[in-house]
């Protein structure tokens, strides 16, 4: 399913391979590199299925993927057919579980999928045909992100119905329990026969902590004003390095030096 490759690379896309203008190209001639290399790119994303084809094509990439949170892996036997793992609990019932958290703390939390087009355009600069892969979800539950004050209710709420709630930079993420990026990572892994594997993992926003905590090398991808303190309060005590340049110029440095490295090892 995934080559023997003793180094995968574990990708969050949004601000992280690519900046908040959707722009892929600072990466693609090191992704091409790696690929020459053997080395998997595993991206890993709150993306739906259908948007991440997109960037898969536009990567000529072939390797297995991690979409909606951790919500379902997917990926390509070597015939060309794909295999699906499911992780997540279904939107549908997300939806109920945010109706129930929104009653409980008194302030209607929005789906992102109840947005008009203008509404979702101002919130994620997508238009058009865009909109509606962003919105073809069946694993997680994207809503905008509620005012801080809710916070720590969320918090405290979230175990008794078995969900968690990732707060992104654009919008929050309810998912069960069972699924956030860490876990999908540890599912991809049980499916590997090589125990010497490093995985360099790359994240910019505390949706990413998982992704990060199950990765060797954790690397911290910077925005235009620098890393996200909440992701970096959250790796307080764990080894990280931040990158120096924003989103695919700081990914393609950092790929580049920890796969130089690791290989000359
Ligand atoms: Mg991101």
């Amino acid at each position: 399913m995934i080559n023997n490759s003793k180094i995968w690379i574990v990708s969050d896309v949004d601000g992280t391979l690519m900046d908040h203008f959707y722009d892929l190209t600072p990466a693609k001639e090191t992704i091409a590199w790696l690929q020459r290399l053997g080395i998997p790119v595993i991206l890993c994303t709150s993306k739906t299925k259908s948007e991440v084809q997109i960037i898969r094509d536009d990567l000529n990439l072939k390797d297995p993927y991690i979409v909606e949170n951790g919500g379902a892996i997917y990926g390509e036997y070597s015939n060309g057919k794909e295999w699906e793992t499911i992780l997540g609990k279904s939107y549908t019932l997300l939806e109920k579980i945010l109706d129930n958290l929104s009653e409980n703390i008194n302030f209607k939390l929005r789906p992102i999928n109840t947005l008009t087009d203008d509404e979702a355009t101002n919130l994620t600069g997508l238009e058009g045909e865009s909109l509606n892969l962003m919105r073809d979800r069946h694993w997680s539950m994207a809503f905008l992100n509620p005012p801080d004050i809710f916070n720590e209710d969320l918090k405290r709420l979230c175990p008794k119905y078995n969900v968690e709630i990732f707060r992104g930079n654009r919008m929050s993420h309810l998912l069960s329990k069972n699924s956030n990026k860490g876990l999908a990572i540890k599912k991809l892994l049980s499916k590997n026969k090589n125990s010497n594997l490093k995985i360099i993992g790359l994240g910019d926003s505390p949706n990413d902590l998982p992704l990060l905590k199950n990765a060797n090398y954790k690397i911290v991808i910077s925005g235009i004003k620098g890393p996200n303190q909440l992701l970096l309060n959250e790796l307080k005590g764990m080894e990280f390095c931040i990158s120096k340049k924003p989103h695919g110029y700081g990914w393609k440095d950092e790929v580049y030096k920890f796969v130089t490295k690791i290989l000359n090892t």
